[in-house]
Parts: structure tokens; C-alpha cells; sequence
């Protein structure tokens, strides 16, 4: 899988550019804030249609452009594609590959794949549990579409339902609104630990094997779902998952209608990141903690692989300059075969990088 070339016109700080990329190592470096990590996230974009620091299209939009457009050829299970996203003010993105319309951004998926990077993910192990939810979520939509179905009609659930719990007293008249979006709510959660439960499972397999590499086998990393404590095996179909759902569900309802908030659901959910049998999160010291996040990304590009027999394009933001010298060789060596990203705000200091090209960008265009 490979990004040969990439237009941009109109996106974040790029008004017009186009490149033209290696499909081995491809470094981007610049001074701050010139456009490196938003030329990763166009990449980015064009595998689901999301980034990892936005909420909505709105924010890629130039500040004085209607609209942006990113287009890509690239090189995807042994086929071309032309992949094209068109972001507009106030309306509806348009996706399309090859010319043809695409309905859903998991179509996207299925034809580039990105693991995306950054300093931030070395701390997924000592962040809050949305930080590891979100890092789940980025690798399902991707991985698969029906889970991206399910979490977009889920957050929908979840807002509504929300505003219901906050609005109540005063209007008492919508809690007869509560039995539909719990039942719906449960139905559709019941599908994303159903999905949650066999992702992790085959995460824990590769990260715990990568990070025993690492640590030279002195460490043993193991991860464990936490979900909704009704639930007795996340890994039964989702159809059985249900009804535990709603039975978690409904011994809430008083705490839920107290405390005005949403207590019960998948939203809660949480990855335990565990060495040597204790909590990462509590105990680990900051050369293990970035040991085990490295370990988790590593792995999640290995599961691209299995599902799709090719590497998915990687995406490293900043991240090598950050590591000491063992850790870089350590994620260099294994990042070997597939196509990478990598940003860096010097153009030397990062040796043993491999076959490539180097792009210096400047206030969003390609600087000479
Ligand atoms: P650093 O080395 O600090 O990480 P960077 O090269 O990665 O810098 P980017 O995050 O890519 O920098 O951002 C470059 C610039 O793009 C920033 O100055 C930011 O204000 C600008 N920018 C972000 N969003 C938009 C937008 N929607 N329209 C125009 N400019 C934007
Ligand atoms: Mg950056």
C-alpha cells in the first residue's frame, strides 16, 4: 500500500501543493508550525475520513477557503486508485475513488490504511481511559466498517440520550423518550464490545510478543478489556451481549436520573495496559510506559497487515526525534517493508533511515 502522489488545495494551511512520494521512507522536516503534521493528517484523512486531532471537517479548511480538496494516487492491494475528498463549509463531505461516489467514509478504509504516530500516544498508557478508547476506535473504524456504523449511531444515541438525562425535570415528558434510546443504545453497544473483545485479544497476542522483544524478555505486558460489569464474556455475539446490556441498564436507571449523566454503556469502557501483572497506568515509569505504547502501536500496524496481507501506510509525527537511540533503532528496525511518514523539525540527526525521500516544507509549500 503506497501514496504516490498527494494534492492538497484549499486544506488547513495549504492553499495549493502537490508531491510526489517515495514508497519507502518519506521525511518531511520543517520549522514549527509550517504544515508537517497537517500534511500527515491529509494522508490520514484519506483512510476514514478522520483525524486524530479533529472533531469535524470544519477544521481543515483553510481560514479563508469555502472548501478543500485532497487527492491522492496510490497503490492498494496490487490496484491503482484515484482517492478524492472534497470538505465543504456547512455541507456534507464528498468521497470518491476511481470517480465513483463513495458512500461511507469505511469504503476509504478499505482502500488506504494509516497508523498514525504522535507523542501524545506515548502517553496512552497514562492518560484517562478516553485517550485508549479513542485509540481503539480509530483502529476499528478502519478495520472494520460495520464498527463504524455502530460507534457513529452510538455517539448519536449517546448525545440524545444525554440531553434527555440533563433536561428531565424540567421536562418531565421526555423521560418516555428514555426505554427506545436505552433499547437502541444496548442493541448497537452490544456490538462494539462484541468487536472490542476480538480486536484486543489479537492486540494483546502482538504487543505482548513485541514487547517482550523489547524488553529483552524481561517484561511481560498483557492487556485486559474492561467493559460493562453485566457483561460476563465480551467475546459471546452481540446478540447475547444485549440483554446483559439492558440489565446493567436498568439497575442504573435511578443513578443515571440523579446524576443527570449517562452511567451505563461501552463509553465507559476501558483498555488495562498491565506489566508484569500490575497496572500500567499506577506503576510503570516513564521509559516502560513509552515502552508499552510503542508496543500498542507496533502491534496495530501488524493487525492492518494480517487483515489486509500489506503493510498500511505509517505515519510517524514527531515521535523518533522523542525517543532515545534504542527505542528508535528498536521501531526502526521493525517498521521495515511498507511505506512511512516521518516528520521531524531537522533534516538530519535521524540515521538508519532507509531508502527515500526528504520534502522540506515552508508555510505550507514545498521550499526549495
Ligand atoms: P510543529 O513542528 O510545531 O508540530 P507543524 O509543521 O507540524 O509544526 P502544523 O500543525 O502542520 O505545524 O500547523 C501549521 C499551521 O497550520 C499552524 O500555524 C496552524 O495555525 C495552521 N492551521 C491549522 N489549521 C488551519 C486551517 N484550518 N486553516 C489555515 N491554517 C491552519
Ligand atoms: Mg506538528
Amino acid at each position: 500500500m503506497n501514496v504516490r502522489t498527494l494534492e492538497l488545495e484549499g486544506f488547513r494551511n495549504y492553499a495549493a501543493f502537490r508531491a510526489e512520494f517515495a514508497p519507502g521512507v518519506n521525511l518531511i522536516y520543517g520549522e514549527n508550525a509550517q504544515g508537517k503534521t497537517n500534511l500527515l493528517e491529509a494522508v490520514e484523512y484519506l483512510s476514514g475520513a478522520r483525524t486524530h486531532r479533529t472533531r469535524g471537517d470544519r477544521e481543515l479548511i483553510g481560514f479563508q477557503w469555502e472548501d478543500a480538496r485532497i487527492r491522492a494516487e496510490l497503490e492498494s492491494r496490487g490496484r491503482d486508485f484515484l482517492v478524492e475528498a472534497q470538505l465543504l463549509r456547512g455541507r456534507r463531505r464528498r468521497l470518491a475513488a476511481n470517480g465513483v461516489r463513495l458512500k461511507t467514509a469505511g469504503e476509504l478504509s478499505q482502500i488506504l490504511r494509516t497508523v498514525l504516530f504522535c507523542p501524545e500516544d506515548l502517553l496512552l498508557i497514562r492518560a484517562g481511559s478516553a485517550e485508549r478508547r479513542r485509540f481503539l476506535d480509530a483502529s476499528l473504524c478502519q478495520l472494520r466498517p460495520r464498527y463504524a456504523a455502530a460507534l457513529a449511531e452510538y455517539h448519536r444515541l449517546l448525545e440524545h440520550k444525554t440531553r434527555i438525562l440533563r433536561d428531565w425535570e424540567e421536562k418531565p415528558s421526555l423521560l418516555d423518550l428514555l426505554p427506545e434510546f436505552n433499547d437502541r443504545m444496548a442493541r448497537c453497544g452490544a456490538v462494539l464490545i462484541h468487536y472490542r473483545a476480538f480486536y484486543i485479544q489479537n492486540l494483546a497476542q502482538r504487543a505482548g510478543a513485541i514487547h517482550a522483544e523489547f524488553s529483552g524478555g524481561r517484561e511481560e505486558m498483557s492487556l485486559v478489556y474492561r467493559t460493562v460489569s453485566s457483561i460476563a464474556d465480551p467475546l459471546r455475539p452481540s446478540a447475547e451481549l444485549y440483554p446483559q446490556l439492558l440489565e446493567h441498564q436498568e439497575s442504573h436507571r435511578r443513578a443515571e436520573l440523579e446524576s443527570r449523566q449517562c452511567l451505563s454503556g461501552p463509553h465507559k469502557d476501558d483498555l488495562a495496559v498491565e506489566i508484569d501483572g500490575r497496572s500500567a497506568k499506577q506503576f510503570a515509569s516513564q521509559g516502560q510506559t513509552r515502552t508499552a505504547a510503542l508496543s500498542l502501536k507496533l502491534a496495530e500496524r501488524e493487525l492492518h497487515r494480517d487483515d489486509l496481507g500489506e503493510w498500511p501506510v505509517l505515519l510517524l509525527d514527531d515521535v523518533l526525534s522523542e525517543l532515545d537511540r534504542r527505542r528508535r533503532d528498536f521501531v526502526l528496525r521493525r517498521i521495515e517493508g511498507g511505506q512511512v511518514f516521518i516528520t521531524c523539525c531537522e533534516e538530519d540527526g535521524l540515521e538508519g533511515l532507509g531508502e527515500g525521500k526528504t520534502f522540506h516544507i515552508r508555510a505550507g509549500t514545498l521550499a526549495e
